[in-house]
């Protein structure tokens, strides 16, 4: 089914429940510097060999055929997006499309300070940093490597060359850190960043924590209203899984994303293609189609843009958290 219509000369993608699609989040690598607890393995993942990722012509063409598809948003994450090489290069490259899309990162930071400059210079527009503890020791728990020191020099770093606004994303785990909800939204008093507090996914078997560690919207909101006033901001004409607010004299934003408890899925506007290059409708759907070996078999530019249609095609109306899983991958192969 073709659901791509044309406004004003520009295309846009539509899904069968006529969502918009404008946003690709492109996992660069599966690989990541980290090991936090509610995402990887101890081990880390097991190779899947060079040829196993998408070489960043392949991931250009794919982001190239989405932008002229109607894509104006793309984030790049993974694993940890800056573990790999050449990533500043393809962020350039990216920037030079003529439809000038968003460029975006989630990263965990810990490569950021000696990145933000070149990132900044390359054409990134803004960037997501992952932070779940402000506490050394903490930290280190929860991701199994030291490294708290070099995620906030990142963060200086990023604010100081103006990838803004800057987005910190928190996941709390109750139990684990939960408490620090009020330390992490009292940084937006003085700073305009965002600090988006995202509920805990117990999607992947294996993880450290339990289902029962989930930390609720409803009661991270609760917390917040502890710290101050808290304001529902006015997003006219955005979409996307946050809800924002705003406590009371603050500089910056507070964002909560209900993964679990709401379904945000009406707001839908994203594909996503993973580290392996497996196009995914949604991050519960486990409807996934086999980019690589299509692209490798010498597929044109008409054939690509039908699949990534018959991708959007595929979105599911909402996804079914309670029955499903991320079917067999974990988060850093999806980039969450
Ligand atoms: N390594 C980068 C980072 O951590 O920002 C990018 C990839 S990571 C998979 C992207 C986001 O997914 C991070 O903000 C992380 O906290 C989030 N994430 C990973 N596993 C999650 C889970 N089980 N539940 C909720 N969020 C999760
Ligand atoms: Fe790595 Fe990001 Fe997963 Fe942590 S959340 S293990 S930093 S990919």
């Amino acid at each position: 089914m073709r659901r791509l219509s044309s406004f004003q000369g520009t295309n846009i993608l539509r899904d069968s429940f006529l969502r918009k699609i404008d946003y690709l989040r492109i996992s660069v690598t599966d690989r990541c510097n980290l090991r936090c607890r509610y995402c990887m393995p101890e081990a880390g993942v097991p190779s899947v060999g060079h040829g196993g990722i998408l070489s960043y012509e392949e991931l250009y063409r794919v982001a190239r055929v989405s932008v002229e598809l109607g894509v104006r948003k793309i984030r790049l994450t993974g694993g940890e997006p800056l573990v790999r090489k050449g990533l500043i290069d393809f962020i350039a490259s990216l920037a030079q499309l003529p439809q000038q899309p968003e460029l975006t990162l989630t990263t965990n930071g810990l490569l950021l300070a000696e990145n933000a400059v070149a990132l900044k210079q390359a054409g990134l527009s803004r960037i997501n940093i992952s932070l779940d503890s402000l506490q050394p020791e903490r930290f280190k728990e929860i991701s199994r490597r030291a490294g708290l020191e070099q995620v906030l020099a990142g963060l200086e770093a990023a604010d100081a060359v103006g990838l803004a606004p800057i987005k910190i994303n928190m996941v709390p785990i109750l139990g684990v850190n939960e408490d620090e909800i009020a330390d992490f939204a009292r940084l937006t008093f003085e700073n305009p960043w965002q600090v988006r507090f995202i509920e805990f996914m117990p999607v992947s078997s294996g993880l450290d924590y339990t289902p029962d560690q989930l930390y609720p919207a409803a009661r991270i909101q609760a917390d917040l209203q502890q710290v101050a006033e808290l304001n529902e901001e006015e997003r006219p004409g955005i979409l996307g899984p946050a809800r924002i607010y705003r406590l009371q004299g603050a500089a910056g934003t507070i964002g909560i994303i209900p993964a679990v408890s709401e379904h945000f899925c009406r707001e839908c506007n994203r594909l996503r293609l993973t580290a392996d290059g497996y196009l995914r409708p949604c991050l519960l759907s486990p409807d996934e189609i086999d980019l690589r070996t299509i692209l490798r078999s010498g597929v044109d530019d008409e054939g690509l843009a039908a699949l990534l249609e018959k991708s959007v095609a595929a979105k599911p109306k909402q996804h079914q958290l309670e029955e499903s899983s991320v079917g067999g991958r974990r988060m850093q192969g999806i980039g969450g």
